[in-house]
């Protein structure tokens, strides 16, 4: 009894540590942010957005992300000390498209003159680049490299008017990342375009993979046709709070009987229940399913040291671990 008294002291004692330094990790950085030294203090909502940031202002800028580690983009709400870092921000870089729809986040962003919806300039643009799901937007648009490499000239011209001077390495360093996304798109193209067509189908947690499906799993003329959305299924809709239902269920078990798919892949971020189910209501009708070893990365990028760590890695992993289980010959 004793023994178990002590180690719940000495479990809370831990946790309290362990809390204190996170929290105190959290406030060095804020206030780093908050410094005065001449950089650009740039705030990005997700990191795929925050890598794309360094990549190009450099040493120039101070660089945050709101969003860390599993957060989850689609429902995440300000806390405590994001209104410091939102304040001491020069430039709020974010997604949009409704991506970040957490009602007091949402309502900072589309308030706010210094908030740059990266996507919304996309759809602007170039809006027959946009995939529509069941009536809404698809804001995932960072899986699909190319279309990726389009942001880096508003990120340029952004980080140019708050500091002039360094306009040219802006540009210099855009430049180079936009040449380096697209030879990873026409690299990951032809990768993946070695599974054997019939086997190039796609299961995920989340209607995350529509983009990356579309630019990296279809024929050319399946991207023309629009017959690229047969490529990929996922039992969650676009956000992963999505309920799941009998219906939806037996919709994936009879997409994965049909394409004949083994192996259906967790996201790094949402919970493994939905796939979970799925495989269990396969097995009653003698489908041999697995859950592929290593999770995909779609609305969060990885640790530091992990194989998801930057942008140009989190997509590559991706297209290695798809390529590796849908098993493609030689
Ligand atoms: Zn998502």
């Amino acid at each position: 009894m004793k023994s178990w008294l002590q180690m719940g002291i000495w479990m809370s004692v831990f946790l309290m540590v362990a809390c204190t330094s996170e929290d105190q990790h959290r406030r060095i950085e804020r206030e780093g942010f908050g410094l005065k030294n001449g950089k650009i203090k740039a705030l990005s909502t997700i990191a795929m957005i925050g890598d794309i940031v360094q990549q190009v202002g450099g040493e120039h800028v101070d660089n945050l992300t709101l969003m860390r580690g599993d957060l989850d983009p689609h429902t995440y709400q300000l806390v405590k000390g994001d209104d410091e870092k939102l304040a001491y921000a020069d430039v709020v870089f974010y997604n949009g498209l409704g991506l970040e729809h957490g009602p007091s986040l949402q309502r900072f962003l589309e308030s706010n003159k210094k908030a740059v919806g990266l996507g919304n300039k996309i759809i602007k643009d170039y809006p027959s680049l946009v995939i529509y799901s069941q009536g809404q937007i698809d804001p995932h648009i960072w899986m699909d490299m190319a279309i990726w490499a389009k942001i880096i000239p508003y990120i340029v011209e952004v980080l140019s008017i708050n500091d002039p001077m360094h306009a040219d390495v802006f540009h210099t360093n855009g430049e180079k990342l936009m040449q380096d996304l697209l030879q990873s798109d026409q690299e990951i193209k032809y990768e993946l375009g070695l599974i054997p067509s019939e086997r190039r189908y796609l299961v995920t947690s989340h209607d995350a993979f529509n983009y990356f499906a579309r630019a990296y799993l279809a024929t050319q003329e399946e991207r023309i046709n629009g017959k690229w959305v047969q490529r990929v299924a996922s039992p969650e809709g676009l956000a992963p709070e999505s309920q799941l239902s009998t219906s939806h269920i037996q919709e994936i078990i009879d997409y994965l009987s049909k394409h004949r798919i083994q192996v259906i892949f967790p996201e790094s971020n949402v919970s493994k229940d939905s796939l979970r189910k799925i495989i269990s209501a396969g097995k009653e009708k003698g489908l041999n399913i697995t859950i592929a070893p290593c999770c995909l990365y779609a609305d969060a990028m990885g640790a530091a040291g992990s194989s998801g760590e930057t942008y140009q890695k989190m997509i590559q992993h991706d297209a290695d671990w798809i390529k590796k289980c849908l098993k493609v010959d030689g």
